[in-house]
């Protein structure tokens, strides 16, 4: 089963969505990638969604991406009482321990932001809809003015654009749902609410190699630290949702462009996420601007554009992921979309590998070749020619299941199981083999392959070899 475009679909899976008949029917229509939200549902919700992803898994014989979104340490205010609304202008005070809020003032459960705010700050509740300034602030209060007023009801979120916080990457509950989640064989882990590359390796180190960590860029100060954190994530999100919230959301699109741009440099996989149909929860078209914002992300080269709400609990799941494959398929099929991404190459580096890969993709364009065949463990190689953007198709043939799973959610990476070859003639037979049986070639296509020698040893691409589809199996053994 071969998909005919190169950006990849990220569904989040929810209760619109969890029905193994759903799950089944949004892989064929075109996800690539499941999401499983650990800020809603239980344990046994997520354990029982990706059990159904794995038999369908089985059933269809391709390799699908799962990954465990953590909610991350998310701030929220006390029990408010019943029709309260904060008017412009008023005082209003934050205080560690507080009764039932009211317009006058509310609990904030959350010792470290008393801590790291100063009069001036920001702080902004539900989405953004209230926000407050602080204009005093002790170790266990702050008192503030309504600068925008509103309705506010109990646990509304709090977020602290203009403060790094002095919280652990990870929460007591991202803790337990991690833990969780290495039970299960998940592909991928995000973090939310990254601020600092150390956030990251934190997880890392937990995660010890068992999954993919994308780190999910929501917070201003991690926009400082980009480049670090991209070095030390296997992959990174553009959270466009609470990024709005924290930063004006005019200056999100510009955000955009440049964590995607790092990413492609880095040859990190990149998804756009958050409301990209968002009216399509409802609705079973898009919105014209919608279907721009998706054909943008797809110009820019994002690896990955994904469904929040749409899939998750909208009324049209299925609709929204055969208008993002449509979508995609449609731009990359513009011809304005070859020079957009050529016009965002990147240098390679000094690598064997990257040499390699650069010349595999000339040699494939040059000759028009059907694909270009990366054997790869770790999965580093495939990722590498992901990294080149080439213009025909990249089939990844690895032993390991993990790095087919993972790579399913890399630019234009096709990924087959299969055994590690052992020479020469065996690596030209098997990739002609899965070409042809994966419908990437036929007799007389030419392939370009890529692989290392001696042959099994992982992290060592070293070799460009050029072959027949058809031909090397009728040449007589020397
Ligand atoms: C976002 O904020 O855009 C996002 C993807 O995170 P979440 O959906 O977990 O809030």
């Amino acid at each position: 089963m071969r998909r005919v475009r190169n950006v990849k679909v990220l569904a989040t899976l929810g209760p619109a969505s969890s029905s193994e008949e759903m799950i089944r029917a949004l892989f064929q229509a075109g996800a690539d990638a499941f999401r499983l939200n650990m800020s809603h549902g239980t344990h046994d919700d997520v354990r029982a969604m990706h059990a159904r992803i794995r038999a369908i898994e089985a059933e269809l014989g391709r390799p699908i991406c799962i990954l465990v979104d953590l909610q991350g340490p998310k701030l929220r205010v006390g029990k408010i009482a019943d029709g309260t609304v904060l008017e412009e202008g008023a005082s209003f005070r934050l205080e560690l321990k507080h009764g039932p809020g009211d317009a006058t003032g509310a609990e904030l459960p959350h010792k470290e932001i008393f801590q790291a705010i100063e009069a001036g700050a920001s702080l902004l509740i539900d989405d953004g809809k209230i926000r407050l300034e602080v204009v005093e602030a002790g170790k266990d209060y702050a008192d503030t003015k309504v600068i925008v007023g509103g309705p506010l009801s109990s646990n509304k979120g709090v977020n602290v654009p203009d403060v790094t916080l002095p919280v652990p990457a990870l929460s007591p509950k991202d803790r337990r749902d991690l833990d969780f989640a290495m039970t299960l064989d998940v592909d991928w882990v995000a973090l939310s609410f990254v601020q600092r590359p150390d956030d990251v390796a934190e997880a890392k180190k937990i995660v010890a190699g068992r999954a993919a960590v994308m780190a999910k860029i929501e917070k201003p100060q991690a926009l400082d630290f980009l480049d670090e954190i991209i070095e030390v994530a296997d992959g990174v999100m553009v959270a466009r949702g609470d990024l709005g919230v924290e930063l004006p959301v005019e200056q999100v699109p510009g955000i955009q462009k440049a964590i995607t741009r790092a990413s492609r440099i880095a040859g990190k996989p990149v998804v756009v996420a958050t409301q990209m149909l968002e009216s399509m929860i409802e609705a079973p078209v898009p919105t014209r601007a919608e279907v721009s914002d998706v054909a943008n992300a797809v110009f820019e080269g994002a690896d990955a554009v994904m469904l929040s709400g749409e899939s998750a609990a909208g009324a049209h799941p299925l609709e929204a992921v055969e208008v993002m494959d449509r979508v995609a398929r449609s731009v990359e099929g513009d011809p304005q979309f070859r020079d957009t991404i050529d016009a965002g190459r990147t240098v390679p580096e000094t690598t064997s590998a990257d040499a390699i890969t650069l010349a595999a993709r000339q040699v494939a364009e040059t000759l028009k070749a059907a694909a270009i065949v990366c054997y790869t463990a770790s999965g580093s190689t495939g990722l590498r020619a992901s990294r080149e953007r080439p213009k025909v198709p990249i089939l990844v043939l690895t032993p390991v299941v993990q790095t087919a799973r993972r790579l399913a959610l890399a630019w234009g990476v096709h990924c087959v199981e299969t055994e590690d070859t052992t020479s020469f003639l065996d690596m030209v037979i098997r990739a002609s083999r899965v070409a042809e049986s994966e419908e990437f070639a036929k007799t007389g296509d030419r392939l370009v392959i890529t692989a290392g020698v001696p042959f099994g040893t992982p992290g060592r691409t070293n070799i460009l070899r050029i072959a027949t589809v058809g031909t090397e199996a009728r040449r007589p053994r020397a």
